[in-house]
């Protein structure tokens, strides 16, 4: 039986992940503290309930099951409250990351494979973003994930810490047996919100800018299937099993959206209208974030397999319709 403990395993893609693990003939161990995860999500492994920056319950876990790697997905990664509430990024995201790679080292865990994300390279005017890119985060969002990145990079010097590093672009989508799925509350992210304003859970959505350099003037994003990104990380553990060298991948499809492109997609899909407003710029938000680099297909052999907008938004719907939690 080999246990890997899933950081941040009751939240979106933790969840996600922690069924992939489960199907991959793994026991995921949920180490969350439930501030933004939902109890409910943790269906395929042990949940144990703790904080980031609480080292004695960290040891207590790791004492407990012996994890052979972990993935590390727990984090706060609202881009507005990260402009409007810094301090909290940098508290829990590093701080409490640090403490868990400290554990996880003194536990003598030495694969770990962590959730950064695009976030980390800012703006970037017709540059394609690959693994080379230079990093100069907008936010402190994209700022801790990337100070994280450096701390492994320096544990690894060190002690010895295999990592894999993947940098997200926009995970959208659900489970397709909606066992699991999107569940914030507050919700933030475009593709819940505009479900939510098709069926009136909200009234309306409301579109950040139209004045973006953008051929519609909103802000192009890389969507990806979460159960095409939780793939990767079976991979990227894989990698690590096999003994092969620290590694940083991008994961997106190459292909960028406007949010109108988005809300247009919808429509098709659903086969009903997404009421919307245009608003003000959100903070903290690049132009253009798209993914340039093939590494992780080259390398992983990773595919993104669901990963175009109409079966991320069929798999969401599908959720948005059937699922939710309570607890
Ligand atoms: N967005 C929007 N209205 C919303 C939420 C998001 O127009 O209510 C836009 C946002 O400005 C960005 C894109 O949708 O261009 C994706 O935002 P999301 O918060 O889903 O992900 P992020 O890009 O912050 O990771």
């Amino acid at each position: 039986m080999t246990y890997i403990l899933v950081t941040g395993g009751a939240g979106y893609i933790g969840s996600h992940a922690c069924k992939a693990l489960a199907q991959a003939g793994y026991i995921p161990v949920t180490y969350d503290n439930l501030v933004t995860g939902w109890q409910d999500a943790v269906k395929f492994g042990p949940f144990e309930l703790g904080d980031l920056l609480d080292r004695a319950r960290l040891d207590e876990v790791f004492a407990k099951y012996q994890p052979a790697a972990v993935m590390h997905f727990a984090a706060l990664s609202q881009v507005g409250e990260a402009m409007s509430e810094p301090g909290r990024y940098w508290s829990n995201n590093v701080t409490g990351s640090l403490n868990l790679i400290q554990a996880a080292v003194d536990s003598g865990c030495l694969d770990f494979v962590f959730s950064s994300t695009c976030a980390t390279y800012g703006e970037h005017d017709n540059v394609v973003l690959d693994e080379t890119t230079p990093q100069h985060p907008l936010n402190a969002y994209g700022a801790s994930k990337r100070a994280i990145e450096d701390i492994l990079r320096d544990y690894q010097a060190a002690y010895g810490l295999n990592h894999v590093i993947f940098r997200y672009f926009n995970v959208a989508g659900a489970d397709p047996e909606a066992e699991v799925g999107e569940f914030h509350r507050p919700e933030t992210h475009l593709v819940p919100l505009m479900l939510d304003a098709i069926d009136g859970k909200r009234d309306r959505l409301t579109v950040f800018g139209t004045d973006y350099d953008t051929p519609d003037g909103t802000c192009i994003r890389d969507y990806v299937h979460v159960c095409d990104l939780v793939d990767a990380h079976v991979l990227g553990l894989k990698w690590l099993e096999e003994g092969n060298e620290s590694r940083v991948f991008n994961l997106g499809t190459g292909s960028g959206f406007s949010v109108m492109e988005v809300i247009e997609h919808s429509k098709a899909v659903t086969n009903r209208a997404v009421p919307y407003s245009v608003g003000a710029r959100r903070a903290g938000d690049c132009t253009r974030l798209v993914s340039g680099s093939v590494r992780a297909k080259d390398e992983l052999g990773w595919t993104a397999k669901r990963s175009t907008l109409e079966t991320m938004i069929t798999d969401a719907w599908r959720w948005h319709q059937n699922g939710s939690y309570k607890k």
